[in-house]
């Protein structure tokens, strides 16, 4: 989708620190971490939000779930957690569907 970051880094026509790739997915570092390991997994294809991902797309659904956990895996992590924000309201900046990974320092909840 024309002028969508996340499609660009999918396609490689700007850069990221790509982790790991899928058929359907790239995982690639937060350019701004809030955690030792911050990676978003993004389905190749476009969606807005993870639900319009499950609806439209439920293999690349799934997908992110396994590739954030084989990234876990490979940095080494036992305990992360996994983020989806869905609305400016909650904090998405983003309207390519987006999974967060963080992992590697002692979290709260509730969450801010
Ligand atoms: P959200 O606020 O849930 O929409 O998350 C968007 C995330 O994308 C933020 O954590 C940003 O730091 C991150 N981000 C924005 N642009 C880039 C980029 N070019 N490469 C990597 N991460 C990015």
């Amino acid at each position: 989708m024309e002028d969508c970051i996340f499609c660009k880094i999918v396609a490689g026509e700007i850069p990221g620190e790509v982790v790991h790739a899928t058929e359907r997915t790239v995982a690639f570092r937060d350019l701004n971490p809030q955690a030792p390991t911050h990676v978003l997994v993004v389905p190749r294809r476009h969606f807005a939000n993870a639900a319009e991902l499950a609806a439209g797309d439920p293999e690349a659904s799934a997908e992110l779930l396994t590739t954030a956990a084989a990234v876990a895996a490979d940095e080494g992590h036992d305990d992360y957690r996994l983020v989806f924000n869905t609305g400016a309201g909650v904090g998405q900046t983003v309207f390519h569907t987006h999974l967060h990974l963080l992992a590697g320092r002692p979290m709260t909840w509730p969450p801010g």
